[in-house]
Order: C-alpha cells, then structure tokens, then sequence
C-alpha cells in the first residue's frame, strides 16, 4: 500500500511543512520533503497517519529502516526519536548560535548521530543552509529552544 494523496497533505500540514526530524522548512527547499514511515513498512508498520512523519529527503534516507541507534558516548542502543510520541523538544535544543542541533537526551543523540543533522559526515550543506536561513531570519523555528551562550 502506498500513502494516500489525502494522508500526505495531512502529514505535511499536521508538521507544519517542517522536518519533523531536523526541523527544516520544506518552503525554503529545492527538493520536496518525502513522507517517513516511523515503523517502517519493512517491520509492519502502517500507512496510518499515527505511523507517518514529514521528513526531508536527508533524515529519511539516512534513517532508512532503522528504529534504533547508539549516540556518541555510549554503547548502549537506545530508540531513535519518535516525532508521533514525543515532543521534539523533549530530546533537542538549538546552540546558541541554532545552527546546530544538540541531544538532550540518549534517544536524542542517537538520532542526530544516525540521521546525521548536522551534516558531520557529509558535507556541511546543511550547515551552510541553517546559517544563511539564520541571517535571513527564517530559522531556528520560533517555538523551539535554544541554548543560551
Ligand atoms: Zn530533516
């Protein structure tokens, strides 16, 4: 089965046309942002709405069929953020500069570490999009924290 015209505008506007993963605004893209499946369809998972996240192509392709990860400083396998059962803030928070993204927690850096938000094993485009998004006044999100200097 594949995700209904109706169900991918409902996900992308419950999102608010952001990344529910990185919280990039897909309306200062190039490339549209895709519709992630939180259980992937591999493991059974639904095309509900219950099951489905706005994701950029960058979060959806780097998370793949994973559901798990290890962040940085442990070894320990912790769940990969779950955007249908927790609050993003619950896990990250901008640097002061809210260029980058920071784990609050396990589950948190895990998910930056696998998804790669920051682009440190990429090329840093992300990086660059974020500061210039930055200056232009777009970015972070209003409503997300961010660490004072
Ligand atoms: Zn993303």
């Amino acid at each position: 089965m594949a995700v209904s015209a109706v169900n991918r505008r409902v996900v992308r506007e419950r999102a608010q046309f952001r990344c529910e993963y990185c919280h990039a605004d897909e309306h200062w893209q190039f490339i549209r942002f895709t519709i992630d499946h939180v259980l992937p369809q591999s493991a059974g998972g639904s095309d509900d709405g219950d099951n489905l996240a706005f994701a950029c192509r960058n979060c959806n392709e780097r998370r793949g069929n994973r559901s798990e990860g290890r962040g940085p400083d442990t070894a320990q396998v912790v769940p990969l953020f779950n955007p249908r059962q927790e609050p993003w803030v619950d896990h990250f928070v901008w640097d002061a500069a809210g260029v980058r993204i920071v784990g609050r927690t396990p589950t948190g850096r895990a998910t930056i570490m696998l998804l790669d938000v920051n682009d440190d094993r990429h090329d840093g485009a992300v990086l660059r999009v974020r500061q210039r998004d930055v200056f232009d006044g777009y970015h972070p999100p209003p409503e997300d924290p961010i660490l004072s200097s």
